[in-house]
């Protein structure tokens, strides 16, 4: 145990790879006498508690080499009941068999793991140095992470060292037979790897890509300056069909469909494709946005509890508002495009009758109850920190701009001075916008961030030279319903809020089976059907299945139900806007 790189030491090895588990020993150089250690139940950027320690087994404590008895005094402390002072040695198995970018994952093919999963806290011990070895569990299989390598093979296995457990557990590894490049930006080396691709995959048009979001960006926050990091590193997850996005402090994980990679010979942009370089646009400005510059709640993360903040809007808001706009900015999407994505924004939020009951603060700091915990009454009484959150970073942009003293990048690019790129308060950016807006926001914010009233979204986009139309909005909206459709059966999953299906008396889970219209009645099967049987009649009886019992709803089809559609007006103003200039 002499010649460990740091009192904290960890050997990640695969205990078997078709029963996913991990097996680690952990060694600690200088215990306490008792120990307490402890597995986080929560993972910064995911804000729900995940209790990772259901996933852990087997775990034993020795030190020279006689066991030593350990007592677990809740669902994620134990207590070993060591000497002081002498190496405490600690095993223990975990099951890794959840492939989102949260946990951990291990089998034939691929292995992926969080230190939150995997590594007990040594409490006490938090701020000294951690390694940890990771060993291969195939011979043809490679590592990446962001953690600074201390003796590595050419494939990436070995030991890595963090200053200290936040560093440990903020740098996820990838392993397995993953395709990978790198490129630099600023200076900085960056590694992209890509895990279950298929043949058909471009590389080299996602590295190009990639290349120019991460350019722009580190343009955004620093012009010519060196980026806060020493390296960084893309780890995809390529699947059949899935999307998401983890943050850390010099790396991301990500998750996307096959098909939205972009394919060898074909030149077109696909939906698919602009999503995912969207994504990657946002989990890399969270690298500033919520890691470094973050909530002062956030200053130093507690890994047993709910972290709560009222910031999430600004966080995920703004860093949602800046993911397509630089997506633009860095000419991988066209101003059409960037309207079309941020209208698809605006009609979530209108569509949401839950933006009048919640406000975005209130969402921020309720996420670990309602956000992560979606059910068919949250477009109800939830409105997402993330989708109106960028509408009031939009607001707030085109105010600025309108009044000709600044943008919202001058303010993003002064909060980071004015707060050393560490933790902020809303007090800061009310300062930050009063010094460089001219004039205090306090209304602003007032309204936008802690009410319900909506947006000034069509003044605003008006004025800065966008065309708001009015379409007849799609019969689900029209009707206040969200349901799906699968074979031949209409299930209800959500009633809105007002709308013609809450008064008709529909419920979330009822099975619309069919209508009568006119004396006549028919078995419909999907919600078009509706207009197909029932021309112009404006009143019906909806035939549901609640319970196996059958009930008769009369339903009014209501008229003027409509959603925006945003397009290029004045050209010269939407430029000026879209590609950053004051
Ligand atoms: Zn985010």
């Amino acid at each position: 145990m002499k010649n460990t790189p740091a009192p904290v030491h960890y050997r990640v090895e695969a205990a078997s790879l078709h029963a996913h588990l991990y097996r680690v020993t952990l060694t600690v150089d200088q215990p306490a006498a008792p120990q307490c250690l402890a597995l986080p139940v929560w993972i910064p950027g995911s804000y729900l508690v995940r209790e990772f320690s259901k996933n852990l087994q087997r775990l034993t404590a020795h030190q020279d080499s006689r066991p030593v008895t350990l007592r677990q005094t809740d669902k994620n402390h134990w207590e070993a009941d060591c000497v002081a002072s002498r190496p405490l040695v600690l095993t223990y198995e975990v099951y890794a068999f959840d492939n989102s970018v949260r946990t951990a994952w291990l089998d034939t093919q691929r292995g992926f793991f969080n230190g939150t999963s995997l590594c007990l806290r040594v409490q006490g011990q938090e701020n000294r140095p951690h390694a940890i070895e990771v060993l291969s569990p195939q011979a043809h299989w490679e590592a990446a992470t962001g953690l600074t390598p201390h003796k590595v093979d050419r494939r990436g296995f070995g030991t890595y060292l963090a200053d200290d457990y936040d560093e440990l557990v903020d740098c996820p590894f990838e392993l397995g037979p993953f395709w990978s490049a790198q490129f630099k930006v600023g200076g900085v080396a960056h590694r992209f790897v890509v895990a279950g691709a298929p043949r058909s995959f471009d590389g080299a048009r996602l590295i190009a890509d990639t290349h120019k979001i991460c350019e722009t960006a580190i343009r955004f926050w620093h012009d010519r300056k060196r980026p806060p990091f020493k390296h960084y590193v893309f780890m995809l997850n390529a699947v059949d069909d899935s999307y998401g996005g983890l943050e850390h402090r010099n790396s991301t994980a990500l998750i996307c469909g096959r098909r939205d990679l972009p394919r060898a010979g074909d030149a077109r942009q696909s939906e698919g494709y602009t999503t995912l370089l969207g994504l990657i646009s946002h989990e890399y400005f969270h690298t500033w946005n919520v890691k470094r510059l973050r909530p002062a709640e956030f200053a130093r993360y507690d890994y047993d509890h709910e972290n709560y903040t009222q910031l999430l809007w600004f966080f995920e808001g703004f860093t949602s508002y800046y993911d397509d706009l630089l997506l633009r900015r860095c000419g991988l999407i066209d101003d059409a495009t960037y309207l079309r994505l941020l209208n698809k924004t605006i009609n979530q939020v209108m569509q949401a009758p839950g933006r009048e009951v919640q406000s975005v603060a209130e969402a921020s700091f309720d996420a670990w109850v309602k956000y992560y915990r979606q059910d068919e009454n949250t477009p109800n009484a939830t409105i997402s920190y993330y989708t109106k959150g960028a509408l009031v970073a939009l607001c707030l942009d085109l105010t600025l701009r309108a009044q000709g003293k600044a943008t919202l990048d001058d303010v993003m690019r002064a909060l980071w001075a004015r707060c050393k790129g560490g933790p902020m308060t809303e007090a800061d950016l009310a300062a930050t916008l009063k010094a460089l807006g001219g004039r205090a926001y306090t209304r602003e914010l007032a309204a936008w961030v802690h009410g319900t009233r909506e947006l000034p979204l069509r003044p605003l986009l008006e004025g800065a030279g966008v065309q708001v139309q009015e379409d007849a909005a799609a019969l689900q909206q029209s009707l206040g319903l969200r349901t799906a459709d699968s074979s031949g059966v209409i299930q209800i999953k959500t009633v809105l809020r007002g709308g013609a299906a809450e008064q008709a008396g529909f419920a979330a889970g009822d099975e619309w089976l069919g209508i009568e219209v006119g004396g006549e009645g028919w078995r419909i099967a999907k919600l078009d059907d509706l207009t197909l049987y029932a021309g112009t009649h404006r009143k019906l009886t909806a035939v549901v299945a609640r319970d196996r019992r059958l009930l008769r709803l009369e339903l009014s089809l209501p008229v003027g139900v409509t959603t925006w559609r945003l397009s290029v007006g004045k050209t010269e103003r939407v430029r000026a806007w879209l590609t950053g200039a004051a």
